[in-house]
């Protein structure tokens, strides 16, 4: 009898007399008999993304494609929100409201992979260049699983009430589509959500597996571009001349001391130079050099250090070189800022708990925060504050990440041509745990 109760306990008796367990399992019993009887089609509905990408901002055929879709389940749309962005909303009754967020955009990456759905879209850039257009990003995946959990939760409808907020999101490559969204007034229009959730595909975690981190998880990313100025000459002539390249190379070197020398070593920081590009021939000293960097950081002081320490670095590069105040390098900050994304802990900690009970514990790792950014922090740092959280979902054919863990070769990266996640166990877990996690926080806390 003692045992007994105790067992009621553990299992987390309710005060409907059904073990909480119990329900979590018949949910999820649910969730995984819709994916397994829906998946082919939703597998059709991704190599058909993955087929026909478009790049950052101009994500109009795959808006509409997805819109389409969730009008068709009942969900009312908001379209062109601020751009190709779309909100859908389903009302079920009273009850929290929960947003889930997918990034749209594609990259001007030609594709490598082989596959036969592989891309083969070429597209023209803000500048009017051809390029070529890759999901790259996993965008893809996000976007199917976005259409395929909201299947699963009108299915189930009469086991949730609130309110469901879909995002469909423009240019996160450019940190464009969210700043858009919550600039066009979100939360406003469609009420604060009580959560926000999204993921991202890892190109390192094994697809069947998903990641989660507490706190920070990705950091501030902001582009920089820097023109060096000079006195350009003839090559035999520098005494003539003041040589932008050299003082571009001392610049470079010097900014490597922001990091190692100015900075917490606690702090996590990048100072990366991506680009340099000055001069036109062997034996001319040019005018100008242009500089091109990427900075990351997690905090505001930190990203502020590094910003002022550039500045100060290049300006009196300049000034000890002999150039006047008025060629004192131009140092501009762009305006893709990316903020560092937030994971809310308590929120993090309820659905990693949610995800170890519908996938298993050993398919649940908690990672570590990385460098990389994504505007999806923006939607956490509004003045509504709301709780925010991104997990990774495993992208990897587990297979090959043995081989590369066992013969050293590395893997492809996020944005490589050759990136090509393994669709069925990636989708499935993306759907199991976002589906999972949504009924979950539909619950009242
Ligand atoms: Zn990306
Ligand atoms: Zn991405």
């Amino acid at each position: 009898m003692r045992h007994f109760f105790l067992f009621l306990l553990l299992a987390g008796i309710s005060t409907l007399g059904l073990p909480a367990f119990a329900q979590n399992q018949a949910q999820f019993d649910q969730i995984n008999q819709i994916i397994d009887k829906e998946y082919s089609q939703w597998e059709t509905f991704y190599q058909y993304l993955h087929a026909n990408p478009e790049i950052s901002f101009q994500e109009v055929k795959t808006a509409a494609t997805l819109a389409k879709e969730l009008k068709a389940l009942g969900f009312s749309l908001t379209e062109n929100f601020g751009g190709t962005n779309f909100v859908a909303v389903l009302q079920n009754g009273e009850g929290p409201k929960v947003m889930i967020r997918a990034d749209m955009d594609a990259l001007p990456v030609e594709e490598q992979t082989g596959l036969p759905y592989a891309s083969k879209v070429k597209t023209r850039d803000d500048a009017g260049n051809e390029v070529s257009a890759m999901h790259a990003c996993g965008h893809d995946i996000h976007m199917t699983v976005l259409v395929a959990t909201s299947k699963v939760l009108v299915q189930m409808k009469d086991q949730w009430k609130g309110t469901l907020v879909l995002i469909g999101q423009s240019a996160e490559e450019r940190s464009g589509g969210a700043k858009a969204m919550i600039a066009e007034g979100l939360y406003a229009k469609f009420g604060k959500p009580d959560y926000a959730l999204a993921l991202h595909t890892s190109a390192s975690l094994a697809a069947g597996k998903v990641g989660y981190v507490e706190g920070f998880a990705l950091a501030n990313v902001d582009a920089v571009d820097i023109t060096v100025y000079g006195r350009g000459g003839h090559g035999a002539y520098p005494h003539t001349t003041i040589d932008p390249i050299v003082l571009a190379a001392r610049m470079i070197l010097d900014f490597q001391t922001i990091v190692s020398r100015e900075i917490a070593p606690t702090e996590p920081a990048v100072v990366t130079v991506g680009s340099i590009h000055g001069g036109t021939k062997h034996n001319i000293i040019p005018n100008e050099v242009h500089l091109q960097l990427t900075l990351r950081s997690y905090s505001e002081e930190v990203r502020n250090q590094t910003l002022e320490a550039l500045r100060r670095i290049t300006k009196y590069v300049a000034l000890s070189a002999g150039l006047p105040e008025d060629k004192i390098p131009k140092v501009e900050v762009t305006q893709e800022f990316t903020p560092a994304t937030y994971n809310d802990v308590t929120l993090a900690r309820r659905v990693s708990k949610v995800f170890k009970n519908i996938i298993g514990e050993a398919n649940v790792v908690k990672t570590e925060a990385v460098m990389g950014g994504e505007d999806f922090g923006r939607f956490g740092r509004t003045e509504e504050k709301v709780p925010i959280c991104i997990f990774w979902l495993g992208g990897v054919d587990p297979q090959k990440l043995e081989e590369s863990l066992h013969n050293g070769t590395p893997l492809p990266s996020l944005h490589s041509a050759f990136f090509a996640p393994l669709p069925e166990p990636t989708l499935k877990t993306g759907v199991r745990t976002m589906a999972a996690a949504a009924l979950d926080l539909f619950q009242q806390p």
